[in-house]
């Protein structure tokens, strides 16, 4: 949702730009250059969207009929169109967690050999911040924890890190801290950090070499992409710094409705998300959604019974001020009108 700086669309004007296909973008090759710096890894490529880059991991590790083990509400299983059926042949293992925040001891019972009943588990894939969970956070003890146990028994962990700057700000830890046990990760440049389009996907120079062929192989070479290239920079190099600002505000929010009684939030929010159960007002989300549209608050309903909302760079303190006034409204006029 949000817009690009004045900033980026200036670096947009001025990006020096070749053709990417052929590794000849100046800007393309910086950005990547920057974010493997960044993240402390051998490698990183530039892609269109955070899905292909999950996607592109997830092919790369498994082989058809083998299981990725991934929390139930995680964005490869549920908001990927089941891509890792129709791409890698290979089955989503979804296990819940009450926060959305994995173990090993919640997954390695969960974890198969290849037998002749079983295709094997290939892959431990974890989002850091867990989206529809409510933005929770995997601290860096419990992501190594998991890495170091899982390539025990020679799986190895892709981290979705699409908000992973989010989870590094909440912790006061670098992103390299936090993710180096992982094999590979991917982070959003949209989302939270405000550049208009693009994801970086890290990992080891072999990993990224591979990973370059299967973009191409889906439609995802673009030329002269220093374009988008030079406004994902300066998400990457500024937008950090200020995401403590949308967490205040995300809080401001939750605590503005923690008092209804009509809806509860299905985790404590410590970064950009919160996620609102209405169960209690015997609407379903799409409806309050579409009420809270027309009153002026944007949010999404991620299944029949919650709808997400989520703080950024483009909302101010008073937006959300205002915006708590609205969803309060909103939701007192709902219970008015079911009893
Ligand atoms: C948005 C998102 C993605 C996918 O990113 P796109 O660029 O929209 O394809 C992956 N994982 C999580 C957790 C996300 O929130």
């Amino acid at each position: 949702m949000t817009q690009p700086t004045p900033a980026m669309r200036k670096a947009m004007a001025s990006a020096e730009v070749g053709d990417d296909v052929y590794g000849e973008d100046p800007s393309v090759n910086r950005l990547q250059e920057r974010a493997a710096e960044i993240f402390g890894r051998e490698a990183a490529l530039f892609l269109p969207s955070g899905t292909m880059a999950n996607q592109i991991a997830i092919k790369i590790y498994t082989k058809p009929g083998q299981e990725v083990v991934c929390e139930e509400r995680a964005h490869v299983y549920t908001s990927e169109l089941g891509m890792m059926a129709v791409f890698s042949g290979c089955m989503a293992h979804p296990v819940w967690s009450e926060d959305g925040i994995l173990t090993w001891n919640a997954i390695e019972p969960q974890i198969r050999s290849t037998s002749g009943k079983y295709g094997g588990t290939s892959l431990v894939s974890i989002e850091n911040t867990a989206n529809f969970a409510g933005g929770t956070v995997y601290t860096v003890s419990a992501t190594s924890d998991i890495c170091i146990k899982a390539r025990q028994r020679g799986i190895p962990v892709h981290l979705d890190g699409a908000r992973i700057f989010n989870a590094a700000c909440v912790l006061g830890v670098n992103v390299s801290d936090l993710t180096q046990e992982t094999d590979s990760l991917m982070f959003s440049l949209s989302k939270g950090l405000g550049a208009p389009a693009g994801s970086i996907l890290l990992g080891t120079a072999e990993f990224i070499a591979e990973a370059r062929h299967l973009k191409k192989m889906l439609g995802g070479g673009m030329r002269q992409v220093g374009i988008l290239a030079a406004a994902g920079l300066i998400a990457l190099n500024e937008a950090p710094k200020g995401l403590e600002l949308d967490h205040e505000n995300a809080r401001l929010i939750a605590e503005g409705l923690a008092e209804l009684s009509s809806v509860h939030l299905v985790s404590k929010v410590v970064t950009n998300i919160v996620v609102v159960e209405v169960s209690d007002t015997r609407l379903d989300s799409k409806e309050v959604v579409s009420r809270l549209a027309t009153a002026g608050v944007l949010a999404n309903p991620i299944n029949a019974r919650a709808f997400r909302l989520v703080t950024h760079r483009d909302v101010s303190r008073a937006d959300c001020e205002q915006a708590v006034k609205i969803i309060r409204h909103v939701l007192s006029s709902q219970l008015d009108a079911a009893t």
